[in-house]
């Protein structure tokens, strides 16, 4: 399995807009000035791929789709999960369609998420629509628990909190589990992650708590509770700097970042 980190930041990414028209003045650790240099410190909106067996399957469509694919050489993605429908998950849908040319892509979510896209991107969902410059071909399964890629790989849903958004979701799929946004998981959904090989979980920011994201001593308590072999932290804010904010770290726990990739 090889899996591709695409985007590793929150929903404003890093370097933030609001800290560019601020000039930097309160970015709390000077990472979005420190982004200009240091890739390390880029952020894009979160999302990884994951290939498996020569097949492609790309978990959410990050509002930096586009760029993302073309920094990672994409040139192929056979299915499509989505964990949620806020906006930096689903933000790329719109570009997914060179991806759709010779066939459709099915996407797979909630009812909630699928819901909330065929809505966001009613275009795409309406026969009368003229084509123009191309819209995506996008095949809609709702799924609840676990279910098989076509290609028969299994999947598991876990089903997390995260404010009062209902059907909100991370993805197992063999060692890997993958949660990108969450505030808690009930014991039924954590008892899932038993022999978790690689785990990859929301990490907000330092401090302080917030109301739908885990923070850092969170995480990493969530991560010693389901004691994978490796834990990497994604959907990071610039309130993380990867060096300084490493000292509480395990030695199996890291920060993620754009363009890791992993073969397990
Ligand atoms: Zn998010
Ligand atoms: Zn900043
Ligand atoms: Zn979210």
């Amino acid at each position: 399995m090889k899996i591709t980190f695409l985007g590793t930041g929150t929903s404003h990414g890093v370097p933030s807009i609001d800290c560019m028209i601020n000039h930097y003045s309160d970015c709390p650790k000077g990472v979005c000035r420190l982004a200009q240099d240091n890739p390390r410190h880029r952020r894009t909106r979160s999302s990884i791929l994951v290939e498996l067996n020569d097949y492609c399957i790309l978990i959410d469509v990050s509002a930096d789709f586009r760029t993302q694919v073309l920094r990672e050489h994409i040139r192929r993605i056979d299915a499509v999960l989505i964990t949620h429908s806020h906006a930096d998950h689903i933000g790329g849908i719109p570009d997914i369609r060179s991806f759709t040319k010779d066939r459709s892509l099915p996407i797979y979510g909630s009812n909630e998420s699928i819901t909330s896209i065929q809505k966001t991107f009613s275009y795409i969902f309406d026969p009368l629509t003229t084509i123009g410059g191309g819209i995506p071909k996008l095949e809609p399964h709702i799924i609840e628990n676990s279910f098989q890629l076509p290609s028969e790989i299994p999947v598991n849903t876990l089903k997390v909190d995260h404010g009062n958004l209902k059907g909100c979701f991370g993805y197992q799929i063999g060692p890997l589990a993958y949660i990108p946004d969450m505030k808690s998981i009930d014991q039924k959904n954590l008892d899932k992650l038993k022999g978790t090989e690689i785990l990859i979980l929301n990490c907000l920011r330092n401090s302080p708590a917030h109301s739908t994201h885990l923070t850092l001593s969170e995480s990493i308590e969530l991560a010693r509770e389901i004691s994978p072999r490796f834990c990497y932290f994604i959907h990071m804010c610039h309130d993380i700097h990867y060096e300084t904010d490493s000292r509480d770290l395990e030695s199996w726990m890291d920060f993620s970042y754009d363009g890791l990739v992993l073969n397990i």
